[in-house]
């Protein structure tokens, strides 16, 4: 395979590009479209994308691969999410997806062991298929209408990203592992400052580093907002193909010697410490010896974000001969079941339990509040990539994110410890020449087509979207601060996640860690507006926090900026971004207050006035959309655009 046509010197990423392009040209901030070679789903956000394939009229999906995995909401309490799993295994085998089994793994893991293939593009149904990366893909989380789109073989438009070379130099220190790379990265860069960019991956430090360690970091690449992160394909990369058997797939990918970067940071890895994100934000991070000694409640050890097999096999050098403390509660939710296998057959896995550690199966779980949530203004320390207000199911809850040292070695004290202060005996790992055959982790498609599809009672098809009006004349239903996250528009835990595929049911939770009566008021008011700071809809790929607004009546979100995930889901349900351009005019705005816009004529870079009917004053919006999504969002989002 030749990852580049004679173009000289490129990055990495526009290596993969290049191969992936449909349109467009590799011109940094113009629009691009780019084919999926593969697609991932998983069970809480697939459902939308299967029920838009199914209204689209497609019958075979159209890439190389695409994988369907069921690891998000486990638990199985009543029917809901045994429908929900049926219909994607019925659904899946009619249209040629690999459907993997209830838990055999966590998507991103899983997908990095059996299907990650550097030079290739990746388009998943979740912000974290950036973890991709890791492998040397560029894999890009989308919302599940665009991962239909892309699933149906259309291109995915982007804005060509800008792209930052991130050079890691030297060694990490022992008990300073990779996650407190990219815990480093958040800190420098913040929620906001990856947004527009891909974080590319170079340096000495790289050969260091395995597959795996590399997907940790690619995978928070997405706390920083950025597009997605790239490392390089190398004699790491080859060798873990060859430990599950896929050494062919490997080629070599690197940036030429004179490729151009847009900017550059430099991290001395063998300087790096052990590091902490303060609650509720990943980019809030100090090291560990700031916050050490502050009673903690509980540790979750786990995520598609920390339990491969070197994470395993470190958390349980720190635990062997000891038991955790009698105060803190423990869980282990590991990454897939081949990990399972080696880390029984080195004996990890029973040093783990023996410490008293609650063992789950390799599922989300408690990272997505769906298994683990904390008790009333629980102390949390978790290796998962997310803190955000109400997340791990606890509103009240205080959640830290650290690396499994860190977890580890609080859980042994019952205090946040840097694990540098406990006796941890060193500690190196070699992945094996070849993993233990994995046994009977997916369902692959029937060729031939399938029976029946069932629809349990909770899968209410997709909502229909109006176009939107020519004259908005509507209240700001809500005031919002800054990072404004998709948790906090259509709430996580364990509670909520099984209504996701009813757009009805979900829609009366929306907004509530904000304000309880928000549903109600939305729903009565015949419409309305809402009003934000910066990084609106930041966090998960889930667009029901699009498409809830809009069945409560929401038609433009007025932001001092928007997340880039979120933005594409609000074109593709026609909810309208508009843009602040002062700290001013945010300010001005009160909730309640009526605001009127003529929306009847939307134009790519013009700006939009809009009048508040309350304060009598008027001021001027920006629209950070090209033309042909304004004109989906005005016939009411591209769903309506392909049917
Ligand atoms: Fe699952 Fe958490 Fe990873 Fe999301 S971040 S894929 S919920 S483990």
């Amino acid at each position: 395979m030749s990852l580049a046509k004679p173009y000289p010197n490129l990055t990495a990423t526009e290596k993969i590009l290049l191969n992936s392009i449909v349109e467009g040209d590799l011109v940094r901030g113009s629009r691009i479209g780019i084919k999926a070679h593969q697609t991932l789903g998983h069970d809480l956000n697939a459902i939308m994308t299967f029920l838009a394939l199914e209204s689209m009229g497609i019958e075979k999906v159209d890439t190389e691969v695409s994988v369907q995995y069921i690891d998000h909401n486990m638990i199985q309490a009543d029917y809901k999410n045994a429908d929900d799993h049926r219909y994607l295994r019925e659904i899946t085998s009619r249209l040629g997806v690999i459907c993997a089994r209830p838990g055999s793994g966590i998507c991103h893991q899983l997908h990095l062991e059996h299907f990650g293939r550097p030079g290739k593009t990746l388009i998943g149904g979740d912000s974290h298929t950036v973890a991709a990366g890791g492998i040397g893909m560029f894999s890009i989380g989308v919302g599940g209408f665009d991962a239909a789109m892309a699933m149906a073989g259309k291109p995915l438009y982007i804005t060509m990203p800008r792209i930052v070379k991130v050079n890691l130099v030297g060694k990490l220190p022992q008990l300073v592992s990779a996650k407190n790379i990219i815990l480093e990265v958040l800190r420098r860069l913040t929620v906001k400052g990856g947004v527009g960019k891909v974080l590319e991956y170079c340096g000495p430090g790289v050969a260091t580093l395995n597959v795996a360690e590399r997907s940790i970091i690619a995978n928070m690449g997405a706390e920083t907002g950025a597009t997605t992160s790239v490392f390089p394909s190398d004699a790491e990369t080859r060798k873990w193909l060859a430990a599950y058997g896929r050494e062919e797939q490997w080629v070599a990918l690197e940036a030429d010697a004179g490729a151009v970067y847009d900017e550059e940071m430099t991290i001395d890895l063998s300087r790096l410490e052990p590091l902490i994100a303060l609650p509720s934000q990943p980019d809030k991070v100090v090291p560990v010896r700031e916050v050490a000694g502050k009673k903690i409640d509980q540790v979750m050890l786990g995520s598609c974000t920390n339990t491969a097999l070197g994470d395993v096999l470190a958390i349980a050098n720190a635990l062997k001969d000891r038991f955790v403390s009698p105060d803190v509660d423990v869980s282990f939710y590991p990454s897939t079941r081949t990990v399972i296998r080696e880390s029984i057959r080195r004996g990890a896995y029973d040093q783990i339990l023996t410490a008293g550690v609650r063992m789950f199966e390799p599922i989300c779980g408690g990272c997505n509040g769906c298994g683990f949530a904390p008790g009333t203004e629980g102390v949390s320390l978790r290796t998962t990539p997310r803190n955000f207000e109400g997340r791990s199911g606890t509103k009240s809850a205080h959640v830290y994110l650290c690396a499994p040292e860190t977890a580890v070695a609080s859980a042994l004290t019952g205090v946040i410890t840097d694990p540098r202060a406990l006796d941890i005996p060193d500690f190196a790992y070699e992945l094996p020449d070849k993993f233990i055959d994995p046994g009977n982790l997916f369902n692959y498609p029937k060729l031939e087509g399938t029976d029946e599809i069932h629809y349990g009672p909770n899968i209410k098809p997709i909502p229909k979207m109006p176009p939107l009006e020519d004259q908005l004349n509507k209240p700001v239903l809500l005031k919002l601060p800054d990072n404004i996250t998709t948790d906090h528009i259509c709430p996580a835990g364990a509670i909520y996640l099984p209504i996701r595929s009813n757009i009805p049911e979900i829609s009366r939770h929306s907004f509530n860690v904000v304000d309880e009566s928000y549903s109600e008021r939305a729903k009565a008011s015949d419409g309305g507006i809402l009003v934000a700071g910066t990084n609106y809809g930041q966090g998960s790929s889930r667009e029901q926090a699009a498409i809830v607004p809009r069945y409560l009546g929401v038609k433009a979100v007025i932001a001092r900026g928007f997340a880039r995930l979120h933005l594409a889901n609000m074109v593709n349900w026609g909810l309208l971004p508009l843009v602040f351009r002062s700290e001013q005019d945010y300010a001005a705005v009160e909730q309640g207050d009526l605001l009127e816009i003529d929306t009847s004529d939307l134009k790519e870079a013009e700006p939009v006035r809009v009048w508040n009917r309350t304060s009598g004053s008027s001021f001027y919006v920006d629209t950070p959309l090209v033309q042909a999504d304004l004109d989906a969002i005005k016939v009411g989002g591209r769903i309506n655009t392909v049917k």
